[in-house]
């Protein structure tokens, strides 16, 4: 092992030689052969949008199994994975002690609807370890735990405006589904088809790092609005890290206009570290929610606030919410197995420490060659843009640098290593990726990168 890291490692990134060979395109047939079938059963042939590969070249590899920091598809091609299921593995694929914690669950059962100790092992987990959070609900995704959220706000409130920015996304609910219009302030347009305009009037829409913006919406709407919804550190739309100082003002001007912050933290939840975005900004959201790593890979969501707020949910108070399969044993046996794990001493300083390592040296390939080309990270969450700028809100992504990352992402492919299949997503380290693997990942990224720019 360790002759073999020393062989491969990196050093001097400058001194590696440019690679000018495109490999040839994996074999895709059982891939291809599963996707004419399954168009014929999903729009798209996908139960969710991304998956279709529209973005990128080729069809959509159907996933056979994992392991580890591992994926096969239907042809056997193997992947140093990345995506992660876009977020949930934090403990890589088929980890044992998820595995063998559902397995145990399951021998009792699968759903009862009635509550179950597992729900309490669970939040117990989490709202001891956590200062934000007092009480919680579980749902069963992350859609779901932001409506119910926005619902709570709007009903502690009584007012019914939420503003939220262009860039974040906060799953696929009717009042979300909206973009900015043209203009600083504006209400949101719908962005999808079958979001009446009339919901998507109450989700005002300003851009990401600008205080003015936030002024503006406060003064234009005084006294409506319930609720401002930010993703912890935004990362559904590239990796738009905010400054510290910006998030300090928003939570102070939400306090000043009685409207809650509501930090969506389904992407940074238990992944930038165990309290997530609002420990890395050291803010005090006044509702909070999880999803993806607080499942362990199986679909569970939350919300939570004070036990105050909290007070005003169903049955305890007016804001309905409920779920058949909230809750459910096996699911909460996964997250449980999940969060013991990240709970160990020493687990993200060791995760961040290595995916650091692994962005720094691909930075400095990037910029030995001079290459148009930036990483942005936090903790294990990485962004490869093709830009030489900064990058904090959704306008300063130009799009055509996304044809590069096409490229780019069928050489990885090539290459055995897979990113999610969209420029604008992030990627995911975990701790089940050895440091062997991920010099062999950078390897691939070096040679990738080199055939991008050879390309004029
Ligand atoms: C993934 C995500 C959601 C949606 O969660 P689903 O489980 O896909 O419904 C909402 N908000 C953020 C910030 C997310 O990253």
């Amino acid at each position: 092992m360790l002759e073999q890291l020393k062989k491969m490692f990196t050093g001097n990134e400058a001194e590696l030689p440019v690679n000018t060979g495109s490999k040839p395109d994996i074999s895709r047939e059982k891939s291809a052969a599963l996707y004419e079938k399954s168009k014929t059963y999903f729009p798209g042939g996908v139960n969710s949008p991304v998956r279709a590969f529209k973005s990128v070249y080729g069809t959509p590899l159907f996933i056979q199994k994992g392991d580890g920091c591992f994926i096969w598809d239907a042809d056997g091609n193997q992947f140093i994975d990345f995506c992660a299921s876009w977020g949930p593995l934090i403990l890589g694929h088929n980890n044992t002690k998820i595995r063998e914690k559902v397995v145990e669950v399951m021998q009792n059962g699968m759903s009862f609807g009635a509550p179950t100790a597992l729900e309490n092992e669970l939040a117990e987990l989490i709202i001891k370890n956590n200062r934000f959070v007092e009480k919680i609900r579980f749902t069963s995704s992350g859609t779901e735990a932001v409506m119910s959220a926005i619902r709570l706000a709007r009903g502690y409130t009584q007012k019914d405006k939420i503003i939220k920015f262009e860039g974040c996304y906060h799953g696929h609910s009717d009042s979300l589904l909206v973009k900015a219009g043209s203009g600083l302030v504006t209400f949101g347009e719908t962005s999808s088809a079958g979001v009446p305009k009339s919901f998507a009037e109450e989700t005002i829409v300003i851009p990401l790092n600008d205080k003015n913006a936030i002024i503006q919406a406060f003064e234009q709407f005084k006294d409506q609005v319930a609720a401002v919804i930010i993703e912890g550190i935004p990362a559904n739309n590239g990796l738009l890290m905010q400054d510290e100082e910006y998030v300090k003002f928003l939570s102070e001007t939400c306090k000043a206009n009685n409207a809650l912050l509501i930090f969506d933290e389904v992407i940074t939840g238990f992944r930038v570290g165990f309290e997530g975005a609002a420990a890395h900004y050291g803010i005090t959201p006044d509702i909070v929610t999880y999803g993806k790593i607080i499942g362990g890979g199986l679909p569970v969501g939350m919300y939570g606030a004070s036990a105050e707020i909290m007070g005003h949910v169903s049955p305890d108070g007016g804001v309905y919410q409920a779920g058949t399969l909230s809750g459910n044993p096996v699911a909460m046996a996964a997250g449980i197995a999940t969060l013991t794990e990240l709970l160990r001493a020493g687990f993200y300083k060791e995760l961040n420490n290595k995916t650091q390592d692994f962005v720094a040296s691909i930075q400095r390939f990037a910029d030995a060659r001079n290459y148009k080309f930036k990483v942005f990270t936090v903790g294990s969450i990485f962004w490869f843009a093709f830009t030489d700028s900064d990058i904090k809100t959704a306008d300063d992504i130009d799009p055509t640098s996304m044809e590069k990352f096409k490229v780019m992402h069928r050489e990885l492919l090539n290459r055995g290593i897979y990113l999610g299949p969209s420029g604008y997503e992030v990627g995911f380290v975990s701790a089940a990726h050895t440091k062997i693997e991920l010099e062999k990942a950078k390897r691939a990224i070096f040679d990738s990168l080199d055939l991008v720019f050879s390309k004029k």
